[in-house]
C-alpha cells in the first residue's frame, strides 16, 4: 500500500465510488489521509438516561419497552415511536419514516442510541438518532471522527476506510528541518496523521492538529515570504518621472483628500523609484481610487510609458473610458478601449496602434490580457476590482512588459491583517475617507408588509428628477427559490413607477443592450433601472439617490456594501433601502449591520465574524490556496508564528534551496498551484 495508490484500490471503493471521491478531489489514498474530521463525537461512555439533559448529544443504551407504529392506508409514511428504557429511566426514540425501520427493533432487544436529546411536554426525545443493535460492529465507542458530508458515502463507510488506511502511517516522514520541529515542540507527522483521525483523548487531537495547523500555515506563509521577495528582489524596474503629477492635480475639478494624497506619496517613492512597484490600493466605493490610477497613467504617459487598466466588466471599463477621456482631454494624452465585443476592425486597430506605441493608456477587459495584445512599452499595469481576477490574470497582464510597475485596486475592504495573507505578494495603502460633500446613505429596513411606502418613496425622488436602481437577486421567476426575480419586479415596477422610464438590465442581455440602457441612464433619458447583480462594480451615476435591495436575505454583507455605494456619490441625500422577506437571525443581523454603519472597514470585520474567511475568501479564484484544516482567524497565532518562521527562512534562503527544504517547495507548489512559479 502506497501514498500514491488510487482511492480504487481499497476495498470498498468501486468505480462509482471512487468518482464522488474525485469530485471531492480526492484521488489518492495521501488525498484521503488529508481528509480531516470537521468534529468529533464522543461516545467514549454511555450515559444513564436519568442524567440526560435536553439539548445535549448522548450515548445510550437499553432495552425496547414497547413499539408504536400504525401504518396507514392514506399515508406513505408514519412515524415509529420506541420507548427505550435501562436501570435508570426511559426515553423516546422516534423516527418519521417508521415504515422502512420498524421491523429493525425487537420488544425487548437490547440497542444503543447516539444523538442529540430534545425535551418534548414532561419526556425526553432521541429524534432520529444512530443506532446499533447490540454486538453489532458498527457500533464504535470512543471520541468518533465526523467527517465532511459527501453526498453517496456515508460517515460509517469513511471511518472504515480510515481504518484501512492505517498501514500508511509509517511511511509518513517526517519533512520539517530538525530545529524546527524541536523549537516549536512539533508531534510527528505520523502521530498527527493516526491522532487527528483516532484520537484517544482530547490532548492527543489537539497536538496532531496543532502540527497540521502549523504545516498548512508555515507552507502558505513561505509560499507568500517566497512570492514577495520574487517580486522585490528585481531592481531592473521601471522608474517614472513624476514631477508633472502637480500639473495633473491641478487640472482636478476638485482637492484631493488627505487619504488619497497620503496614498499617493506611497505610490510615488514606489514609482519613482527602479524597484519595480506592487501595491494594493484598497478603498470604499467613491472614496476615489479611480483617481488616483489616472494620476499614475498620466505620469506614465508624459515619461513616455504606456499602461493599461483592467476592469471586471466591460460596463465599467466603458465608464472608465469616458471618466478617463474626460480626465486627459486638455492634456492630449491617447486613450483607447478594448473588449472582447468590439468588431474585429476595431480591434485590430487598436492593437496596431498599441503596437506602435501611439496609444498612452489602454483601457480595457480580459481582452487586454489575450495573446496578441502587445504593447510599445509598458510601464504600469492596474487592476480595478481585484477580487474579481486571479493571481494568474494579475501576472499574465505584467508579463505583457519588461517588470512594469503593478497596482491593484479593490473596494473590497478587508482588515490589514487578512489583507496581508490574501495579497501577501503586495504592499498595502487604503483610503480611508470619503471625500469631503459626501452625505452619508441613509439605510432603511422595509419588509413585505410595507414594501408599497418603499415605492412611494422612490416615485417622489424620480419626480423630483433623481434617479433609482432596484437589485432583485434573479433573473428568471424561480419556483424552487421564492425570490422576485428581474423580470417579474420590472413588470410590477413599470406598473407602480408609471409617469417614468424604468429599464430592465440583467446579466443574459445582450452587451450592446446593457450599453445603451446603462447610456441612457447616465444620461438620465431612464429613470429607474431594474437589474440583476450586474451593476455591482464601480458604475458612477451621481444623479442616482436612492437603492433598493429586494429579499435583502439573499445578499451577503460585502455584496450589500457594494451595491449601496452605488448611491451618495452626488451632493444629494441618498437612501438605500434593503426589503427583507425573512426573518432569521442572520438576515436580521446582516440588516442591522447595514443600517448602522457605512463604514467598509467596519462591514468587513462583522462580515468575517458572521462568514469566516473560508466563505470570504477560501476559494481559489481569490488568489488564496483553500486551508484544510487551519483558521485564519481562529489560528491567528499560529498564523503569526508561521510567517515569522518563513519570513527568517527566506531571509536566510531566498530560493529555499538548502535540500532540507526540497519538500517544502513541493508543499507550496501544491497548495498555490500555477499562481506560483517556484523552481522545485
Ligand atoms: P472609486 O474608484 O474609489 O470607486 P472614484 O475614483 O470613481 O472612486 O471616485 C468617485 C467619484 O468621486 C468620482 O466622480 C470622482 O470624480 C469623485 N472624486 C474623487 N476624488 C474626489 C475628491 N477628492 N473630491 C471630490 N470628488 C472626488
Ligand atoms: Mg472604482
Amino acid at each position: 500500500m502506497n501514498l500514491n495508490d488510487k482511492i480504487s484500490s481499497l476495498k470498498g471503493v468501486g468505480p462509482k465510488k471512487a468518482e464522488i471521491f474525485a469530485q471531492n478531489n480526492i484521488r489518492t489514498l495521501e488525498d484521503l489521509l488529508y481528509m480531516f474530521p470537521r468534529k468529533y463525537e464522543d461516545r467514549r461512555n454511555t450515559t444513564r438516561i436519568k442524567d440526560i439533559q435536553s439539548g445535549k448529544d448522548y450515548l445510550i443504551s437499553g432495552k425496547i419497552l414497547s413499539r408504536r407504529y400504525k401504518a396507514s392506508p392514506y399515508k406513505k409514511n408514519s412515524p415509529l415511536s420506541l420507548l427505550v428504557g435501562d436501570e435508570t429511566g426511559t426515553v423516546e426514540v422516534v423516527f418519521f419514516n417508521g415504515r422502512y425501520i420498524a421491523n429493525l427493533f425487537n420488544i425487548n432487544g437490547e440497542y444503543t442510541f447516539y444523538g442529540r436529546v430534545t425535551e418534548n411536554f414532561d419526556r425526553f426525545q432521541m429524534i432520529h438518532p444512530e443506532f446499533f443493535r447490540a454486538g453489532d460492529p458498527n457500533d464504535i465507542r470512543g471520541i468518533i471522527p465526523v467527517y465532511p458530508v459527501m453526498k453517496g458515502i456515508s460517515q460509517n463507510e469513511i471511518r472504515k476506510l480510515q481504518i484501512q488506511l492505517k498501514p500508511l502511517y509509517e511511511q509518513l516522514e517526517e519533512w520539517l528541518p530538525d530545529e524546527l520541529v524541536k523549537s516549536n515542540r512539533l508531534a510527528s507527522p505520523a502521530y498527527a496523521i493516526e491522532n487527528i483521525h483516532f484520537p484517544k483523548e482530547g490532548r492527543q487531537m489537539k497536538e496532531a492538529k496543532f502540527r497540521l495547523v502549523f504545516d498548512e500555515l508555515f507552507t502558505l506563509e513561505s509560499g507568500l515570504c517566497y512570492m514577495k521577495n520574487d517580486s522585490r528582489k528585481d531592481s531592473g524596474g521601471i522608474a517614472i518621472d513624476t514631477s508633472a503629477a502637480d500639473e495633473f492635480i491641478n487640472s482636478l475639478p476638485f482637492r484631493l483628500t488627505s487619504e488619497q494624497m497620503k496614498v499617493w506619496k506611497e505610490i510615488e517613492k514606489d514609482l519613482s523609484s527602479d524597484k519595480v512597484m506592487n501595491r494594493l490600493i484598497q478603498g470604499d466605493v467613491g472614496s476615489g481610487k479611480t483617481v488616483i490610477a489616472q494620476l499614475c497613467m498620466f505620469l506614465c504617459a508624459r515619461s513616455g510609458y504606456q499602461s493599461v487598466i483592467m476592469a471586471p466588466t466591460e460596463l465599467l471599463a466603458k465608464q472608465h473610458l469616458a471618466s478617463f477621456r474626460e480626465a486627459f482631454r486638455i492634456l492630449n494624452i491617447n486613450v483607447e478601449l478594448l473588449c472582447s465585443s468590439m468588431k474585429t476592425r476595431e480591434k485590430t486597430d487598436v492593437l496596431n496602434r498599441l503596437k506602435s506605441g501611439e496609444i498612452d493608456i489602454l483601457v480595457g477587459t480580459h481582452a487586454v490580457i489575450q495573446p496578441d495584445v502587445i504593447f510599445n512599452n509598458l510601464g504600469m499595469v492596474i487592476t480595478d476590482e481585484q477580487h474579481r481576477f486571479g493571481v494568474n490574470q494579475r501576472s499574465i497582464l505584467s508579463q505583457k512588459g519588461k517588470n512594469p510597475n503593478v497596482m491593484v485596486m479593490t473596494a473590497t475592504p478587508i482588515p490589514r491583517t487578512l489583507a496581508v495573507i490574501l495579497y501577501g505578494d503586495l504592499d498595502i495603502s487604503q483610503i480611508r475617507e470619503m471625500p469631503a460633500g459626501r452625505k452619508p446613505v441613509k439605510t432603511i429596513v422595509a419588509n413585505g408588509d410595507n414594501r408599497n411606502r418603499v415605492y412611494d418613496f422612490v416615485k417622489q425622488q424620480l419626480s423630483r428628477g433623481k434617479q433609482a436602481y432596484i437589485v432583485a437577486p434573479l433573473i428568471e421567476e424561480s419556483d424552487r427559490i421564492d425570490a422576485k426575480s428581474a423580470e417579474e419586479l420590472y413588470k410590477e415596477l413599470t406598473d407602480k413607477l408609471k409617469g417614468h422610464n424604468v429599464a430592465l438590465l440583467h446579466g443574459a442581455l445582450g452587451q450592446s443592450e446593457k450599453d445603451k440602457i446603462m447610456d441612457d441612464f447616465v444620461k438620465g433619458n431612464i429613470h429607474a433601472i431594474v437589474s440583476t447583480v450586474v451593476i455591482e462594480v464601480g458604475i458612477n451615476v451621481p444623479n442616482a439617490t436612492v437603492m433598493v435591495i429586494e429579499n435583502s436575505e439573499r445578499f451577503g454583507l460585502a455584496q450589500m456594501h457594494q451595491l449601496r455605494g452605488r448611491v451618495g456619490r452626488g451632493g444629494d441625500q441618498s437612501y438605500c433601502f434593503l426589503i427583507c422577506h425573512n426573518e432569521s437571525k442572520i438576515a436580521m443581523e446582516r440588516n442591522e449591520i447595514m443600517a448602522s454603519t457605512t463604514d467598509g472597514f467596519v462591514i468587513a470585520e462583522e462580515d468575517l465574524k458572521l462568514r469566516g474567511p473560508g466563505e470570504i475568501f477560501g476559494t481559489r479564484q481569490h488568489g488564496l490556496p483553500e486551508m484544510h484544516i487551519s483558521d485564519l482567524i481562529r489560528h491567528g497565532d499560529v498564523l503569526e508564528k508561521a510567517k515569522n518562521i518563513a519570513k527568517e527562512l527566506i531571509d536566510r534562503d531566498p530560493n529555499l534551496s538548502a535540500p532540507e527544504l526540497a519538500e517544502l517547495k513541493q508543499r507550496i507548489k501544491k497548495m498555490f498551484g500555477e499562481n506560483i512559479k517556484i523552481e522545485l
